[in-house]
């Protein structure tokens, strides 16, 4: 039988390249949970891993199990990627690349530009697509050409970004970036299912923004151009369940940032 996303505790293939297991943190910002990539080369033992997850031993133990795992990369630095990071470190060993050096383990480091890393057989290209946070990146897969998008593109719905580091001009610039990446390939993200074609979701995110700039700029000609975040948000989000208001103060703060610089 082929496993369905949200299949928990059981590697998913997704790609030939590309598994998936999905972590049993489901939350507001998490959706069904944080999706742990392992990429293998077909006939290799060896692995990278993207993104341990949260610190929960269970999920940590079962990722480390897949196969010797030679490099472990990080989208960006939120809790729910990098929580379980030191234990999955002294798990296998694996040297850790990320942007913030308080992630870096081992022989790892940071990201070159445009950098291609080449581990247990595969050339994986680094993208740094800021937006969602400052050090979101995503990971093509050469070859079969398949994009590890983070948070920067999920499975499901729309991202939020980070009120304390995100930014909105950055966010469209990344979105524009892997829309000129071109069609037909599959979207690999950090929370929720796999999506078939990442220039299709891309130009829907773009749009979407768009689209809730707008409804935020009318909400400031009819509440005044110093409205907070809060009144732009009930008048703006009446379409949103109140439960996820507080996740769009959030990105109300970052368009507000953006429309007033
Ligand atoms: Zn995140």
């Amino acid at each position: 039988m082929t496993l369905q996303h949200p299949a928990y505790a059981q590697l998913r293939q997704i790609t030939p390249v590309a598994a998936v297991m999905l972590e049993n943190n489901p939350g507001m910002y998490s959706l069904d949970g944080t999706n742990t990539w392992v990429l293998r080369a077909p006939g290799r033992d060896d692995c990278i891993v993207v993104d341990p997850g949260d610190d929960d031993p269970e999920h940590l133990a079962r990722v480390a199990g897949v196969g010797t795992v030679a490099l472990t990369l990080v989208s960006h630095r939120h809790h729910d990627h990098t929580g379980g990071l030191q234990r999955f470190h002294e798990l296998t060993g694996a040297p850790v690349r990320a942007v913030h050096e308080e992630f870096h383990r081992g022989a790892g480091g940071a990201f070159e530009r445009d950098e291609v890393i080449e581990a247990a057989g595969l050339a994986v290209r680094v993208l740094h697509t800021p937006g969602h946070t400052a050090d979101s990146v995503s990971f093509v897969i050469e070859g079969e050409g398949s994009v590890l998008t983070a948070d920067t593109i999920l499975g499901r719905g729309t991202t939020v970004l980070d009120a304390s580091d995100g930014n909105l001009r950055d966010y469209l610039d990344s979105l524009d970036l892997l829309i000129g990446l071109g069609p037909g390939r599959t979207v690999l993200p950090g929370h929720g299912p796999e999506l078939p074609d990442l220039e299709t979701v891309a130009r829907y995110y773009r749009a979407h923004r768009e689209e809730r700039l707008a409804q935020v700029r009318d909400a400031l000609d009819t509440l005044g151009s110093h409205a907070d975040v809060r009144a732009v948000v009930e008048h703006v989000y009446t379409d949103v369940d109140e439960t996820l208001w507080p996740a769009a103060e959030q990105s109300v703060r970052v368009q507000l940032e953006y429309l007033r610089s």
